[in-house]
């Protein structure tokens, strides 16, 4: 009888050391180890290390971002994804700059203070149109803007850097190459890197973040997406399962692991410290608790939908997208909900990059 408890004791010593050998010198093969354990106890210990560095780097606040996709349309055909070019199925739209800013205008009524302003990649989107909406939002709101329309020369993204844009969301999705390439007809993982240099070099607070359950892909491949964002020094990272869309490659692909997701999420928090990261629509798509689940883990964002009522479903990235039906002012009540429900609130700032501490 007295056994089994020891080997529990030095399981869990293990367990802690490794944690703590992450926390200080994350190594990939470590981190692959962690992501293995899919054992409730192990995983909790996991979700609990992880809680403590977020509580520690960026308190207890839950930030807000609300987001506004103003166009469905794209050029690429990620096999992910919903928006690609080849689903014929899709009825595409795009928002006028009017939409736009009545949104926004919603948006901010409830006090938030960043939008983020999301598209397809697409051909169509014109970078002076899109820096006059910048313009007009800086002019007429005290908001932080965020944007994420993917790979643009970098011309444009110094017209909307100086058009007062303060953010930029461009996810690699994999760090492994080969699997990037296998996945995104006609792109280059060459020119994402170089895009999210040219980012960075242009003083954006920069996010990315990737997609686990993705076919061939391998715990060390997420390991060493972990290790990327530390080494990008990132001030966002968005992780979320993979889900199926009938109208793309992976159709007939299971959705991603939502335990893994959850310890992707944790072990990012404790390797990348005060990033901040979002717990994502699309894990509370899978299961409503999941969003706060993810909040548990090491999540500090939440992002409500702004998009209007009549286009929502239309930005059908994967199916099942959770809050398609709800006003977005319910949302942020519901979220408000759910931060005291585990003892947070809701941090009605800016949210900007923080500093990057040295201390451990
Ligand atoms: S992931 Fe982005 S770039 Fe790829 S098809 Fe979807 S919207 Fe387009």
């Amino acid at each position: 009888m007295a056994f089994w408890p020891i080997v529990i004791v030095k399981m869990r010593e293990k367990l802690e050391n490794i944690l703590e050998k992450v926390y200080l010198k994350p190594e990939q093969a470590d981190i692959a180890y962690l992501l293995s354990l899919d054992d409730s106890r192990q995983q909790e210990e996991i979700f609990v290390f992880a809680d403590k560095v977020r509580k520690k780097f960026v308190g207890d606040g839950i930030l807000l971002r609300g987001i506004i996709e103003f166009s469905n349309h794209c050029r690429n055909s990620c096999f992910y994804c919903g928006l690609n070019k080849n689903n014929r199925k899709l009825q595409r739209y795009r928002l006028t700059q009017e939409e736009i800013l009545r949104s926004v205008k919603f948006l901010a009524e409830q006090k938030i203070k960043t939008v983020v302003l999301q598209s397809g990649e697409e051909d169509g989107l014109d970078s002076f149109w899109l820096a006059e909406v910048i313009s007009r939002i800086k002019r007429e709101f005290d908001l932080a803007i965020t944007l994420c329309v993917g790979e643009r020369p970098q011309d444009d993204y110094k017209l909307w850097k100086n058009s007062g844009a303060d953010r930029y969301l461009l996810k690699i999705e994999t760090t492994n190459e080969k699997l990037y390439t296998s996945l995104h007809p006609q792109m280059s993982f060459a020119n994402r890197l170089k895009c999210l240099k040219g980012l960075c070099d242009l003083g954006f607070q920069v996010g990315s973040g990737n997609i686990i359950g993705l076919k061939n892909q391998t715990l060390a491949d997420i390991a060493q997406d972990i290790i990327f964002f530390k080494s990008q020094d990132l001030d966002m990272i968005g992780i979320g399962p993979f889900i199926p869309h009938s109208q793309t490659e992976l159709s007939g692909h299971g959705h991603g692991d939502v335990g893994l997701t959850l310890r992707t999420l944790a072990l990012t928090r404790i390797v990348c410290r005060n990033a901040h990261i979002p717990a994502t629509t699309a894990l509370a798509s899978l299961n409503k608790d999941y969003r706060l689940q993810g909040l548990r883990a090491g999540a500090n964002v939440l992002m409500p939908n702004f998009t209007p009522m009549d286009y929502k479903e239309l930005y059908e990235i994967y199916p099942g997208k959770k809050c398609l039906t709800e006003f977005a002012d319910t949302c942020v009540s519901c979220m408000a909900q759910k931060a005291t429900a585990i003892n947070r609130y809701i941090d009605y700032s800016r949210g900007d990059a923080l500093e990057k501490k040295v201390e451990v």
